[in-house]
């Protein structure tokens, strides 16, 4: 069993990353994709009037400031035009994809976060209205369903809290649960960078392997969405998956290339 998340970004080649994964089905690897929608939401925030805003935790984590109309918008983007772009990918190359968020079945559940703790211009401001959270419980009897009926899950956020509101995930760190959860062997992160960048962006600075216990001295090279990255690769080792890699999503075959190792590899010390 194989997770992949593909990232959001602009430079990201879902075609690429859709031919390989449906060549990987044809010879019977059974995976399941989670994807981003970043760059694309960003984009029609801006075009509906409710441009993005970002929060910075104080422990240095960015994220989507996810208020009602951001999280409608949200919903428009990753649960319509990206997902419904990746399943038409996959089914025009054979595959029987099928295309769910979060909320779907309750297929990643977890905790609305609380007052949220942010830095901003200097200050540090509490924020309480954020719709976001995190996983916590992944509805495995419904992905193995689809998997043993021959489908090809497609999963997007947002997920579920318990009491049953839309919450903004992570995807990162949504694969890292679903990959614990699925048992898989490998989560694969691919993104439109060659991996974790010493000197970013600098491809000639790839740091190429890593164990769990370097990752938090290796974040300091990483800003932005790749310091959840790495957060989400250190929780899906902690959680028993054997091998986690941050790979490209640029390129020929870059599923097949991630598992050869191209990328950050990290595994457990
Ligand atoms: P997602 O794939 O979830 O949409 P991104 O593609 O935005 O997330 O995350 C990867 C991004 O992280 C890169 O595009 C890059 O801009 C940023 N980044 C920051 N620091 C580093 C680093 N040291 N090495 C590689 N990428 C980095």
């Amino acid at each position: 069993m194989l997770v992949v998340k593909v990232g959001g970004a602009a430079g990201v080649d879902l075609d690429a990353v859709c031919a390989d994964l449906a060549s990987l089905a044809a010879e019977g690897v059974r995976w399941v994709l989670v994807h981003g929608g970043s760059h694309e939401t960003n984009l029609v925030s801006e075009q509906l009037g409710h441009p993005p805003r970002f929060l910075t935790s104080v422990s240095g984590y960015t994220s989507r400031y996810t208020d009602r109309r951001t999280l409608e918008i949200f919903e428009m983007v990753y649960c319509g035009k990206i997902n419904k772009g990746i399943v038409e990918r996959l089914q025009r190359r054979g595959v029987d994809a099928v295309g769910l968020s979060g909320l779907d079945g309750r297929l990643l559940e977890g905790r609305r976060k609380g007052a949220l703790k942010v830095r901003e211009g200097g200050k540090t401001l509490v924020v309480r209205d954020d719709l976001s959270g995190t996983v916590e419980r992944v509805n495995v009897s419904l992905l193995r369903l689809l998997l043993d009926g021959g489908y090809a899950p497609v999963l997007s956020p947002p997920g579920i809290s318990a009491e049953g509101e839309a919450i903004n995930v992570d995807g990162d760190r949504a694969a890292a649960r679903l990959a614990a959860a699925l048992a898989a062997e490998t989560l694969v992160l691919l993104s439109d960078v060659p991996g974790l960048l010493r000197a970013f962006p600098d491809p000639g600075s790839l740091v190429a392997r890593l164990r769990a216990s370097e990752v938090p001295a290796a974040a300091a090279y990483a800003s932005g969405r790749m310091r959840t990255k790495l957060l989400g690769a250190t929780e899906a080792l902690a959680m028993g998956v054997a091998r986690v890699v941050v790979g490209d999503s640029r390129g020929e075959a870059p599923v097949r290339a991630a598992l050869a190792g191209r990328g950050t590899v990290i595994e457990p010390d």
